[in-house]
């Protein structure tokens, strides 16, 4: 158990669907953390991708140019990520051009961060166990003892619980909103604001 997950309460994923290229792993984290839908995938090729991205009508991430020409051609969605920006600034180009106005809290915790499985809440008792662990191989005595809120993804079995990045989350959450708030674009994804 590698970090503690933020949940304040599962609900539906925003309908918007991502498809992270290989140089985005971060923001497909943060994305799923989020609560968006986010596939992520290093090792994908280009055609791929497009592939994928137009089967599941995803909007495609990525910072390559010559990839976003081929995604305005085909007619798929996509986002074309500066290479330069902050991650702030990223997420926040990217959610304005997918429509989205807020990510607010409610969402968060409703993906896996490091696989995009869905998340159901568990009592600690329940949370499923492989044969040969005990809880305590996924969650410290520590956490146990001062949290009784659980969630286990339902693809990795990954277990997250309020951790102490919570405020850093938020912080996050929080400067998106105010910049999403201050000025909203309601163009298509593949076009200029
Ligand atoms: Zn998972």
């Amino acid at each position: 158990m590698k970090y503690a997950g933020v949940i304040r309460q599962v609900q539906k994923a925003p309908r918007v669907a991502f498809l992270a290229d290989a140089m985005l792993g971060s923001i497909a984290r943060k994305l799923r953390v989020f609560g968006f839908d986010t596939l992520y995938n290093a090792q994908a090729h280009d055609d791929e991708i497009l592939k994928i991205a137009m089967e599941q009508d995803r909007v495609i991430l990525t910072a390559d140019k010559e990839l976003f020409n081929r995604i305005v051609k085909i007619g798929a969605h996509g986002v074309l990520v500066s290479g330069d920006a902050s991650e702030l600034e990223d997420l926040v180009h990217i959610l304005r051009k997918s429509g989205i106005k807020s990510v607010g809290m409610d969402g968060i915790g409703s993906r896996c961060s490091v696989c995009n499985g869905s998340l159901k809440e568990r009592r600690l008792d329940r949370v499923k166990k492989n044969d040969d662990n005990n809880v305590e191989d996924f969650v410290p005595e520590r956490v146990i003892a001062y949290h009784n809120q659980f969630f286990q993804c339902t693809a990795c079995g990954k277990i997250y619980w309020e951790g102490s990045h919570l405020k850093r989350i938020t912080d996050l959450v929080r400067k998106l909103d105010a910049e999403l708030i201050g000025r909203t674009c309601t163009t298509t994804t593949t076009t200029s604001c």
